[in-house]
């Protein structure tokens, strides 16, 4: 088996990696770097030196595996040959197919081949199999387990072991045991994220709960309506404080999504603690009406003439407009959450007028040292290679095992 790896061995974010076996080729991940969020460009200033992968060309790629919903990990999708097969959880087919187009941007994989891949379920192509492992990372993400029948790599895609599900990631050690190769998100193996205040997503959800408790102001929340564990640990502290959380029709639209695929996920209509503010913006608005999905949950609506007449019982995801009509309105006091990523914090936003108001809660998305260290132990590697961070020289010290550096676009026979 050959490994090329296109982007990710010296940076987090963009992962792109080929693993051959005589003519058939696979992808795992197509993503877009991280940088292209800042970045005004289009699609094709991302593409890698991939051979017959692109709309243009002839297609020699026979699958590509994506694991999980962040753009940089599939961003590069829209440019791919629809001839190629994509593989993916149902849940993430979901959220690209029915909640991505509704963003911002033009993201289009409707002409794809997309086939769902259940979780721990084997599909043979060509000469590899790849068999999906669910991981703790993000709404049904997956790591992947590669086999030429000789030899074994399991590609952990981002990964973590503090949220309800970290179960999935530890079972992934137990499942996919002893592999030759462990392809490994390094993420946090750089000294600035190290630690963190808050070390699992139930510190996070407490955090928000004695905060909701102890201050009686309005509080703005900011964080991703694609967390789905962070979704759920502010709908907890709301229901512990007695408060209402107000989201927009999108949020509860993705949610709608979670609900279809956990069993745990209730509807939002049976959520008491839920209210939807239709105030949101006019393009996504419209492609929702187009959907037939805006009014869905009606029966939840509120006014901003109710949030303004008791602010304080509300928890608000941060909608840019109704806060500034909530501030000409009388509204002084209030706390503004930040949950998302610290890094964010440092380019503009329309948040950043709040800052005077912020309190941080949020843990990250990936696993902390200790917890990598704990999993290579368990899965046991015959080797490490890693990928999704900047400090891959430090991984053959920090796991204290045989460990592989790579270069982007550089092969390697496995
Ligand atoms: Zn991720």
């Amino acid at each position: 088996m050959r490994i090329c790896i296109y982007r990710g061995t010296n940076e987090i974010g963009g992962n792109c990696i080929e693993l051959s076996e005589n003519n058939t080729r696979i992808l795992m991940d197509l993503g877009l770097p991280l940088v292209s969020m800042e970045q005004d460009l289009p699609l094709s200033e991302y593409k890698i030196p991939c051979p017959g992968l692109y709309a243009n060309e002839e297609p020699t790629v026979n699958a590509i595996f994506i694991t999980h919903n962040h753009p940089d990990h599939y961003g590069l999708l829209p440019l791919i040959n629809p001839s190629i097969p994509v593989y993916m959880s149902k849940t993430l087919h979901d959220i690209l197919k029915k909640i991505q187009p509704l963003l911002p941007g033009d993201f289009d994989i409707s002409h794809l081949d997309i086939h769902e891949i259940a979780p721990n379920e084997t599909v043979k192509i060509g000469d590899l199999t790849v068999t999906a492992r669910p991981v703790d990372h993000a709404p049904a993400a997956s790591a992947y387990e590669i086999s030429n029948g000789k030899k074994r790599v399991v590609y952990t895609g981002d990964l973590r072991f503090h949220s309800n599900q970290k179960w999935k990631s530890w079972a992934l050690a137990e499942n996919a045991t002893n592999p030759d190769y462990l392809l490994m998100e390094g993420t946090r193996i750089s000294r600035a994220e190290a630690h963190e205040k808050y070390p699992t997503e139930n510190a996070v959800c407490q955090a928000m709960t004695d905060l909701l408790n102890n201050s009686k102001k309005l509080s703005w929340i900011t964080c991703s309506s694609q967390n789905l564990d962070r979704m759920v640990s502010v709908i907890k502290a709301c229901y512990a404080s007695g408060r209402t959380f107000v989201i927009d029709p999108y949020t509860a639209a993705l949610f709608d999504i979670f609900h279809e695929s956990f069993k745990s996920v209730p509807n939002v209509d049976m959520l008491s603690c839920i209210r939807i503010y239709y105030g949101t913006s006019e393009s996504i608005a419209n492609k929702m009406k187009n959907a037939g999905i805006f009014y869905t949950h009606a029966v939840k609506k509120i006014t901003k003439e109710e949030i303004a007449a008791a602010p304080e019982k509300f928890v608000l995801k941060y909608n840019y407009n109704l806060s500034e009509w909530l501030l000409k309105n009388g509204l002084s006091d209030y706390n503004f959450i930040y949950s998302m990523w610290h890094g964010y914090l440092t380019r503009q936003h329309t948040w950043d007028k709040h800052k005077g108001h912020l309190v941080e809660i949020h843990t990250s998305g990936h696993a902390d040292i200790s917890d990598l260290q704990e999993f290579v132990k368990r899965i046991k590697p015959k080797q490490i290679i890693p990928i999704h961070t900047e400090c891959k020289n430090d991984f053959q010290n920090i796991f204290g095992m045989s460990t592989m550096v790579l270069n982007d676009n550089e092969i390697k026979e496995l």
